[in-house]
């Protein structure tokens, strides 16, 4: 579905560019349309977006939304008011996505913590041609993602005069965000497990490695978790000692589960929870029944994991989950459990700084 529709689109802006190009319109140079390169149009549409979100930003690139100023000037007479977000007199598409002292919280409260001024650039299609040629790709999904909700918030408010705070929108967006891009076919596989790196969840979400670790002598086991966000930074850690642990696969579930507590622990908020340990993974991940001896584990960590919203688990390499495989061996010289909230464990910091290069 999502190959054929933004093709159809894309086939489409370029008929609309050559219509206008003959008909004079847009720009006397030829390879801009509406002040944005024939390049930004089709990179557009290989944005990570929902097809709708691209249409949007497709409008905005026209100036075709049917903003207040845009009916006045289609004739519509009478007093059709202004920005329903404050109460501005006028309400151009420019003021919506970029002047309104409502968007302006939007973009500094979102991880963008941006503002357009920052930005050196002329104007609306300036800054989205800026943000589709040179932005940081995953930047830019969340700014059109944002771009999106912001005029779904104003559409709401115009047709049922319910309002979100900005905090409200930002939130939604980078859900639906997270929620779309988790239903994506993963393309980054790594051909071998030589080329396995620890890869920066998607903006706004939280990743949490975990491994588990067996001292077959002495039956003790550790788990070891560490979270961090999309810019590679620390942001919690947990070492767990476990005691008669009976094999590599039961430390390992016990180390899920942990892991699985350890994310409720974090709060609301996207998460992803990722291990080496592929068989654990896969049995949490199906619905037929396990029935070793570990299912009393497994059936604990499938409904923990359905009891927390927008937390996904899934299988990465051992070479791209170090972090996490070495805090699994020190929490086996524990005498308990040990939390890290501030300051990453020194033991991991090295591997910690290498990851994130
Ligand atoms: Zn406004």
């Amino acid at each position: 579905m999502y190959s054929i529709y933004p093709k159809k689109i894309s086939q489409l802006s370029y008929h609309l560019i050559k219509f206008f190009e003959e008909a004079g319109e847009g720009t006397s140079d030829r390879t801009l349309f509406y002040g944005v390169s024939t390049h930004a149009w089709s990179r557009l549409w290989q944005i990570c977006v929902p097809p709708k979100v691209k249409v949007l930003i497709w409008r905005v690139l026209l100036n075709i939304l049917p903003t207040r100023e845009r009916l006045r000037s289609k004739g519509i007479q009478g007093d059709i008011g202004g920005c329903v977000l404050c109460g501005a007199r006028e309400e151009t598409l420019h003021h919506v996505l970029l002047e309104c002292p409502f968007t302006a919280l939007i973009w500094q409260n979102s991880p963008l913590q941006t503002e357009w001024r920052d930005r050196d650039t002329r104007d609306l299609n300036g800054w989205l041609e800026q943000n589709l040629m040179g932005g940081e790709r995953h930047k830019t999904e969340l700014l059109f993602m944002l771009m999106w909700n912001l005029w779904n918030e104003r559409n709401t408010v115009v047709w049922t005069a319910k309002r979100r705070s900005p905090c409200e929108v930002v939130d939604g967006a980078v859900r639906l965000l997270h929620e779309f891009k988790e239903h994506q076919p993963t393309k980054l596989v790594p051909l071998s497990r030589a080329q396995a790196k620890w890869q920066k969840p998607p903006l706004g979400a939280i990743k949490i490695n975990v491994d588990g670790a067996l001292h077959v002598q002495t039956g003790s086991g550790g788990g070891g978790i560490i979270a961090r966000d999309s810019a590679g930074c620390f942001v919690a850690a947990r070492a767990c000692r476990f005691t008669h642990v009976s094999s590599p696969e039961h430390a390992e579930v016990l180390a899920l589960r942990a892991a699985i507590l350890f994310s409720q622990d974090l709060g609301p908020g996207p998460k992803i929870i990722e291990g080496d340990a592929q068989g654990v993974i896969r049995t949490v991940q199906t619905t037929l029944e396990d029935r070793s001896l570990l299912s009393f584990l497994f059936s604990d960590c499938k409904f923990l994991i359905s009891q927390l919203e927008n937390t996904s688990i899934q299988f990465v390499f051992r070479e791209a989950n170090r972090v996490a495989h070495r805090l699994a061996r020190l929490a086996i010289t524990l005498p308990g459990t040990l939390s890290w909230l501030q300051d990453p464990p020194d033991a991991v910091c090295d591997v910690l700084v290498e990851d994130s290069l």
